[in-house]
C-alpha cells in the first residue's frame, strides 16, 4: 500500500522512537517521554534519586496509565537534578514499558550544534532549542504550569458524571415541550476543546435548534448581531410562537424566557438543583448543583444553528487557507453557523423597529472547537505518531494569564475574556502558519511572541473577530486606559519571568 509506506518513511511509531533513543549512548540530561494520557512532570522537586518501582512518583505515573484518555496527546518529563549515566535512563525506561516516546532535549541540542558546526543551515533552530530546552527556567517554569492546569482538569471528572447526568434530564424534558423538541446537544466550549483552565466546579452546555428557512441580517454596523426571521408561512415553523408583531421576527428574548421556564420545570423536582437569578443579556440559563463537598455551576446556553451559508459579514475573515488550507476552509463553509440570545447595552434601543433584546449574538464555537482539534495543516499534528507542536498550550497559557491577572484585578479587567485569547491564537496560526514555527520546544518563546501580539492588539485597541473582521473585540469596551493597564500589566510578566504563574506554582 503506497500510502502505509509513505507513512513509515515520515514518522516513527512510538516504539522505534523509543529504541533508537535506548540504543544511542544518550547524553544526561532532560527526556520528554510522550505518551497518551496525563501529563506528570517530574522536575518540581528534581528527580535526584533513582527511579525504581518504589519510587512513590513513578508509580504514581504508572497507576495513571489506566486513566489514559485515547488521542489525547501528553508528555511525562524527567529531568534528574544532577545528570545521570545512561544506565540509569535504561532502568527508567524498562520500567516505564514501551508506550512511551522518547525525546532528549539536550541531545537534540547537541545535535543541532553539530550539523551547524558542519555549516548545514539550521534557521536559529539550535539556539531556540537550548534556550527552550530544560535548562532554561522559563520553559520549565510554563511547562509546571500546564502540569498545573492538567491536575485542576482531573478533579473535574467526578463533576462531569453529574452535569452530563443533568443535562439529559434536561434535554429528555425538552424534548417533550412543542418549541424545543428538536434541541441538540453541541459539544463546545474549553472544556471540550481541551483547553478549559478554569475551576473544576464550572461547566457550559449549548443546547442548539436546529432552524432552516430562515432570514438572517446584521444588526447594527459591527455584524456581530443579527435578526432572525421566518422566510415561510411562520405558522407552521418550529418557532412559530416566538413571532413577534411583524409576523416574522423571531425574539430572542422571549425564547430564552421560554426556555428559561422549561429548564425550570425540567430540575423542579431536584433538591440539590438551584436556578440562579436571570442575568441581563445573559444567554443562559445558571444551575448550582449541591455536591458532597463541591458546588458545581453549569451554565446552559440556548442556541439556534442555523442550516444555510454564513452571512455576507464573515466574507473577509475567517482567512485560514495559508494555515489550514483552501479545501480546510471551503469544508468548514458548509457548517451551519449559531446564534445566541445575547445583545450589547441595556436592551430596549430600537433599530429598525426590532428591540436590542430580541436579536442574536452569532457564534462560530463549533468551527473553533474543530480548528483547535485539527490546528495544522499537517493532519499529524499532535496526534499518535505525530509531531506535537505548542499552539494548545499557547492558549491554555494565555488564558490562565488573563484569569490570573482578572483575579488581581476584577474591576478592571473584567471585559477581558478566553474569547480574547482564542481568537489573539487564531489570528497568530494565520501569521505563523508553518508547524515549525510552533514545534514543542519553542513553548516559551511562541508563548512569549502571542503575548507581544495580544499587547499590540491592546495597544491599537484593534482585535477583530476571527470571523467578522469588522466586529472589533477590542471596540467601545475595555476602554483604553483599561487596554493599556492590561497592556503593562503582561509586560511585567514578560519581563519577570510571569510571577503570577510563578506565585501559584
Ligand atoms: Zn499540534
Amino acid at each position: 500500500m503506497p500510502g502505509k509506506k509513505a507513512n513509515q518513511g515520515r514518522a516513527k511509531s512510538p516504539i522505534q522512537r523509543r529504541r533508537g533513543m535506548a540504543s544511542t549512548p544518550g547524553a544526561p540530561g532532560a527526556y520528554i517521554l510522550q505518551t497518551e494520557g496525563l501529563l506528570f512532570l517530574e522536575e518540581e522537586k528534581g528527580c535526584s534519586k533513582k527511579v525504581s518501582r518504589d519510587s512513590p512518583r513513578c508509580s504514581e505515573a504508572m497507576s495513571d496509565k489506566k486513566n489514559e484518555i485515547p488521542g489525547k496527546p501528553n508528555v511525562l518529563i524527567v529531568v534528574p537534578s544532577t545528570p545521570q549515566p545512561e544506565s540509569w535512563w535504561h532502568a527508567l525506561f524498562s520500567f516505564l514499558g514501551n508506550s512511551y516516546r522518547v525525546k532528549n532535549v539536550f541531545r537534540d541540542a547537541i545535535e543541532d550544534n553539530a550539523s551547524q558546526a558542519r555549516g548545514e543551515s539550521i534557521v536559529k533552530k539550535s539556539e531556540t532549542v537550548q534556550r527552550n530546552s530544560m535548562a532554561d527556567p522559563m520553559y520549565n517554569m510554563l511547562l509546571s504550569t500546564l502540569e498545573k492546569l492538567k491536575i485542576k482538569k482531573k478533579l473535574r471528572s467526578d463533576s462531569t458524571a453529574r452535569v452530563n447526568e443533568l443535562v439529559e434530564t434536561v434535554m429528555k424534558h425538552m424534548k417533550e415541550t412543542d418549541s424545543f423538541w428538536k434541541v441538540k446537544r453541541r459539544r463546545t466550549g474549553s472544556h471540550y476543546e481541551n483547553v478549559k483552565i478554569s475551576q473544576p466546579d464550572e461547566f457550559d452546555v449549548m443546547l442548539v435548534v436546529p432552524v432552516q428557512s430562515v432570514d438572517v441580517r446584521s444588526y447594527g454596523p459591527e455584524g456581530a448581531y443579527y435578526t432572525v426571521a421566518l422566510k415561510n408561512n411562520p405558522r407552521r415553523h418550529l418557532l412559530e410562537s416566538f413571532v413577534q408583531e411583524d409576523g416574522k421576527t423571531i425574539s430572542a428574548n422571549e425564547m430564552l424566557l421560554k426556555f428559561r421556564t422549561e429548564v425550570k420545570k425540567a430540575v423542579r423536582h431536584m433538591e440539590d438543583v438551584e436556578v440562579e437569578r436571570k442575568k441581563r443579556a445573559c444567554p443562559a440559563v445558571t444551575l448550582w448543583i449541591q455536591g458532597s463537598d463541591l458546588r458545581i455551576g453549569l451554565d446552559i446556553v440556548l442556541g439556534l444553528e442555523v442550516h444555510s451559508s454564513w452571512p455576507s459579514t464573515t466574507q473577509d475573515g475567517f482567512m485560514i487557507d495559508n494555515w489550514l488550507g483552501p479545501k480546510a476552509k471551503k469544508n468548514f463553509k458548509f457548517e451551519p453557523f449559531l446564534l445566541v440570545p445575547k445583545y450589547e447595552g441595556k436592551g430596549n434601543e430600537e433599530m429598525d423597529g426590532v428591540c436590542a433584546k430580541d436579536t442574536w449574538r452569532i457564534s462560530f464555537s463549533h468551527v473553533e472547537k474543530e480548528i483547535l482539534k485539527n490546528h495544522s495543516s499537517t493532519k499529524t499534528c499532535c496526534k499518535t505518531g505525530g509531531a506535537h507542536c505548542c499552539r494548545k498550550q499557547c492558549l491554555k497559557l494565555l488564558k490562565y494569564l488573563l484569569v490570573q491577572l482578572r483575579e488581581k484585578h476584577p474591576k478592571e479587567l473584567s471585559k477581558f475574556c478566553s474569547y480574547h485569547a482564542k481568537s489573539m491564537l487564531f489570528h497568530a496560526c494565520c501569521q505563523r502558519p508553518s508547524d515549525s514555527e510552533w514545534v514543542g520546544e519553542r513553548l516559551s518563546e511562541c508563548f512569549q511572541l502571542l503575548l507581544q501580539d495580544f499587547v499590540g492588539c491592546l495597544r491599537d485597541g484593534h482585535l477583530p473577530n476571527f470571523f467578522i473582521p469588522t466586529h472589533n473585540l477590542l471596540g467601545s469596551k475595555p476602554d483604553k486606559r483599561t487596554r493599556g493597564f492590561l497592556a503593562d500589566l503582561i509586560e511585567h510578566e514578560i519581563n519577570n519571568m510571569f510571577p503570577i504563574f510563578q506565585e501559584s506554582l
